[in-house]
């Protein structure tokens, strides 16, 4: 009997081991898969990138505060490089494009920033803390970006553009345009300067100054560049220090940076429809000492400002170019000016200027040389018969390498 029952229970019995082995495989499999993760290379971890360490401009953003022309913008340390020929001062070799800034939060804008009001204003504003330095590199800003205006006049085209083109102009040929009020093809040719006859009067008046503003503001917003900088023909622009104080902002928000010229606000009488006028108050950015205007606040004064406008909003406060442009984003706008002491004109007493933060300075003047000199104390380098506005010590130490610097004397070793 038992016999005749053995092949079936073999049968069975080799069933029963298929069946193991098949959910065997099939664990096996199981436990491989989940396996696999832990298996991985733990040298991935290793290999992620790391945020590139920048350069933090941290004073830059305290210049709305009144700051003082010692601590406006701290030297960058980890630019800064040797001392030089003349002064003992340090000399700072950022140049273009060289570091790679944060951009912070430091800003005055008073009305919103929301992307629907311009249409420029799209891109996020970026903080200054957290993300990925992949996508704040992206936003770093280059000289390239910075419209630098320079008002001048057919009389000084000799005794004071071909200073300023020799100097730092030939450092930002490119997004300088000089406004001028004639033809000089001799020294374009000659040169290689955007000079651009604005056909405005030659005369130093009010409405005279308004032309020529009216036209670099067209132009800069033609330009698509981010920042707008005005300065006069006797202005000497610190190109890395203005590079560096801009990229403590970013150009979508509303910045007008300038230094006031007076210690209270100015007030004027605007006039309303034919006969009446009101009081208004407001602080602005002189001229004189140069300022800056971003991109997205520009936009914004486009109603006041573009295409002859600004000639018309000149007249309602009878006041000169710099003074309409304050009060167009003080008054009208309601933005207001970010005070800076890095931007010098000739009506304070140059000389002041503590030697060793010089080159830290944004903007430099010189004037009155006739009877009382007013200019940077650098003594040495250049004289003051050769260099009587120091702009050309001051590019020297600033790029030494120019082919009419004088040349470092190789220092003796002990
Ligand atoms: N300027 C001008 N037309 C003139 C006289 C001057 O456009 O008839 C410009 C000049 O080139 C400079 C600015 O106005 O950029 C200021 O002129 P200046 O330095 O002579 O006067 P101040 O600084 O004393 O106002
Ligand atoms: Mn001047």
């Amino acid at each position: 009997m038992n016999l005749l029952h053995r092949p079936v229970r073999m049968h069975i019995a080799s069933v029963g081991v298929s069946k193991f082995c098949f959910l065997f495989s099939l664990v096996f499999c199981g436990l491989l898969l989940l396996l696999i993760p832990a298996l991985q290379p733990q040298a991935r971890h290793v290999d992620l990138p790391h945020p590139r360490p920048r350069v933090r401009p941290a004073q830059a953003g305290k210049a709305s505060t009144y700051t003082s022309q010692h601590s406006g913008v701290p030297a960058v340390s980890s630019h800064v490089g040797d001392t030089d020929w003349t002064t003992g001062l340090n000399r700072s070799s950022v140049l273009q494009g060289e570091t790679e800034m944060n951009i912070n939060d430091n800003h005055n804008d008073k009305k919103g920033t929301d992307s629907k009001r311009n249409p420029e204003r799209g891109a996020p504003h970026r903080g200054k803390v957290g993300g990925l330095s992949s996508s704040r590199s992206r936003d770093v800003l280059e000289l390239k970006d910075i419209f630098i205006a320079v008002k001048t006049t057919r009389k000084y085209h000799k005794s004071r553009l071909e200073l300023l083109i020799q100097t730092w102009v030939s450092k930002a040929k490119e997004q300088t345009y000089i406004f001028s009020d004639g033809e000089d093809k001799e020294l374009r040719m000659r040169t290689g300067a955007n000079i651009i006859n604005t056909n405005c009067s030659a005369a130093h008046t009010r409405q005279a100054l308004c032309c020529k503003m009216s036209v670099e503001y067209d132009k800069f917003i033609e330009s698509q560049k981010k920042w707008f900088c005005h300065v006069d023909d006797d202005n000497y622009v610190i190109l890395p220090s203005l590079l560096r104080l801009l990229s403590s902002y970013h150009h979508s928000q509303d910045v007008y940076l300038g230094r006031p010229s007076l210690d209270h606000p100015i007030e004027a009488a605007e006039r309303v429809k034919s006969d009446g006028s009101v009081s208004v108050k407001f602080w602005f950015a002189t001229g004189g000492a140069g300022f800056c205007i971003s991109r997205g606040l520009a936009l914004k004064m486009s109603p006041w400002a573009s295409l002859g406008n600004f000639i018309s909003t000149a007249e309602k406060i009878r006041l000169p170019d710099d003074c309409t442009i304050g009060y167009i984003i003080e008054a009208l706008l309601e933005v207001t000016l970010t005070h800076t002491h890095l931007f010098h004109s000739h009506l304070e007493n140059l000389q002041k200027l503590p030697t060793d933060t010089v080159l830290e300075q944004v903007t430099l003047s010189y004037g009155g040389f006739e009877n009382r000199r007013n200019v940077v104390s650098i003594v040495r380098g250049f004289s003051l018969a050769e260099d009587p506005t120091r702009f050309k010590t001051i590019h020297c130490l600033l790029y030494p390498d120019t082919d009419w610097c004088p040349k470092l004397k190789p220092r003796h070793k002990n």
